[in-house]
């Protein structure tokens, strides 16, 4: 990547580059730049060891967010999206693009699947469509996919090199939060795509995303840092703050880019 373009990312997440480096590990690692690692009061993350959550209770800033819910538990709701285990990508798009499983279908514009390579070795799994994605019927676009298109590149990934998925696949209106009852419901199909993808590490942006993939409502800032597992195939997983938190609150870009710079560590050591 040229290096205007490198420090223009690094730029649009608030991150100040210091001196450049080239790691010669991997085409991913030798774009990772070298920078001033946090902000005051923010401590670095230790090359390469892996981390643990926050101690519980300690006073971090969250992006999570509670779910409104709808009283029921969401491990009894019944799964429209049963056997689709089996369901290759165009099958499992058009059960997608026909779902009326959950309320979400009446008031959608479209569905939106997910976008990029379908197999790409790290999967961004975010929350659900908003506005724009439900306009254009891809996820993360906007102001926030813009950033997150800047957080990629700033760790030497384009758009098209990952695949990006939500939660859910149509937008809650008014873009509440989406309930337990229809998280529950879609839930198949992002497991499918998990499955077809088959990632060496997925990043989850947001509470949401991160409750749903591993089951708790433990904050974003309590469980950045560590690295969690997904699935059977216990697939690894990154927590990092929503892009649209951090257009929101951009002292935590800082944080943000601890976690890119830990992902592509890990991507380079998963060979
Ligand atoms: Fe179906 Fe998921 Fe859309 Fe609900 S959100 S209608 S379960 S695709």
């Amino acid at each position: 990547m040229e290096e205007s373009r490198r420090r223009a990312y690094l730029e649009a997440l608030g991150i100040p580059v210091w001196v450049p480096r080239t790691r010669g590990a991997t085409a991913h690692a030798a774009a990772i730049p070298e920078v001033v690692e946090g902000r005051p009061g923010v401590a670095p993350y230790p090359s390469g060891t892996p981390l643990t959550p926050s101690p519980a209770g300690r006073a971090e800033p969250s992006d999570y967010r509670q779910s409104e819910g709808d009283g029921r538990d969401a491990g009894c709701v019944s799964s429209a999206v049963d056997a689709i285990e089996g369901l290759d990508w165009e099958a499992l798009q058009a059960r997608v693009r026909a779902c009326t499983t959950c309320e979400l279908h009446r008031t959608r514009t479209q569905t939106v699947f997910g976008v990029g390579n379908p197999a790409a070795r790290l999967m961004v799994i975010g929350e659900a469509p908003g506005a724009d994605e439900d306009r254009q019927g891809e996820p993360f676009v906007g102001r926030a996919g813009k950033l997150l298109d800047a957080m990629l590149h700033a760790i030497g990934l384009q758009r098209g090199d990952v695949y990006i998925a939500n939660v859910l696949k149509c937008r809650p209106p008014g873009n509440r939060n989406p309930s337990l009852d229809e998280a529950a419901r879609c839930e198949g199909f992002l497991r499918r795509q998990i499955g077809l993808v088959g990632p060496r590490l997925i990043l989850s942006v947001g509470g949401i995303a991160a409750r749903n993939l591993l089951g708790t409502d433990t904050p974003v800032g309590r469980l950045r840092g560590a690295v969690h597992e997904y699935g059977e195939d216990r697939v690894p997983v990154l927590v990092t703050y929503h892009p649209a938190y951090l257009l929101r609150q951009p002292e935590e870009k800082a944080k943000a880019w601890q976690d890119l710079q830990q992902a592509a560590r890990l991507l380079r050591d998963a060979g």
